[in-house]
């Protein structure tokens, strides 16, 4: 965008802070928008915004989510990926390599494994569909009730009860707010059939690590993959690096692209500038 003046909040003059209109931001220090007073709007280049929302106190700043395609398709090819790894028993035959035992295990077709997916917005619809057309049984929870084809939908506390009974891998795809803080926990996590799994790419604190370690531990659940944390980096005495159900990423699931993301962002920009129309942006009520 060469006719825009696009500075570095570092490099910001106190003239420059009092008349910026937008802030483009990847997770924030959120002191550094307040340095801000006179934001119209902030264009967040991660599709999660929570810290925006809990800890910028200006109620009335409109934060624009990063809603990119790419991002979406990244998620989805890593939510396949790692559903694979667990309906190929990858974690078993790596256990059973490590004390040379060979012994085959009957693979159960796709078709009879039911992956359920909670949140059902840009990332976890692209994930539930790449499920369902390799095959997978799909299930997806989300807020309000919708309707897809080839997909069983669920919503409510009932319905997230229905689908967690029913399923085999869990992947959660929620937004973090004060609805889905800790929504898997003891109680929610015995809910999944025995064996089952666990794929965590959302945010941290939406699993109670404590509660999960003690399903992990006691055998009721078969394995855990995780790509986010509540604490990140995870620290170096964290239990779940060494964790034998465990497989443990360094939130890289689905990362921002720069270069669709940019245009995204320049594109959300340019609009604004000439309609003078906020693009959609999140909602303080829901959260997200
Ligand atoms: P989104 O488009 O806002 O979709 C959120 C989905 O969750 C919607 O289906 C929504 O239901 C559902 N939901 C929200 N609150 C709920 C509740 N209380 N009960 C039931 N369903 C609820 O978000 P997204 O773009 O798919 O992203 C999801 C999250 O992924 C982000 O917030 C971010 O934290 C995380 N993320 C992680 C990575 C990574 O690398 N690990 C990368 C990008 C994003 P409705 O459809 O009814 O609104």
């Amino acid at each position: 965008m060469p006719k825009l003046n696009i500075c570095a909040f570092r490099e910001l003059s106190a003239e420059q802070r009092l008349s910026a209109k937008i802030a483009i931001v990847a997770n924030p220090d959120p002191a550094e928008l307040m340095a801000l007073p006179n934001l119209q709007w902030v264009q967040s280049l991660w599709a999660g915004v929570e810290r925006l929302l809990t800890e910028v106190p200006q109620s009335d700043l409109k934060i624009v989510r990063m809603n990119d395609p790419q991002l979406a398709a990244s998620m989805a090819e890593a939510v396949l990926a790692w559903s694979l790894y667990l309906h190929r028993d990858m974690p078993m035959y790596k256990k059973q390599q490590n004390a040379k035992i060979w012994k085959q295990h009957t693979t159960p077709l796709t078709a009879e494994r039911t992956i359920g997916i909670l949140g059902l917005g840009s990332l976890g619809l692209c994930a539930a569909n790449r499920l369902s057309v390799n095959g997978f049984s799909v299930f997806g929870w989300s807020r309000s009730e919708v309707r897809l084809e080839g997909i069983k939908t669920f919503n409510g506390q009932a319905g997230l009860h229905a689908l967690l009974s029913h399923t085999d891998i869990l992947v959660i795809l929620l937004p973090l707010t004060k609805a889905t803080n800790r929504l898997l926990n003891e109680q929610t996590l015995a809910l999944l059939p025995c064996g089952a799994s666990v794929i965590n790419f959302a945010r941290g604190p939406i699993l109670n690590e404590t509660a999960l370690i003690n399903h992990l531990d006691s055998g009721h659940l078969a394995h855990a993959v995780l790509d986010v944390f509540c604490e990140e980096p995870l620290s170096e005495n964290n239990p779940l690096w060494t964790h034998p159900d465990v497989t443990v990423l360094p939130h890289i699931s689905a990362r921002t692209n720069k270069i669709t993301a940019s245009k995204i962002a320049s594109d959300n920009i340019s609009s604004f500038l000439q309609t003078g129309e906020i693009p959609q942006s999140v909602s303080r009520k829901h959260g997200y």
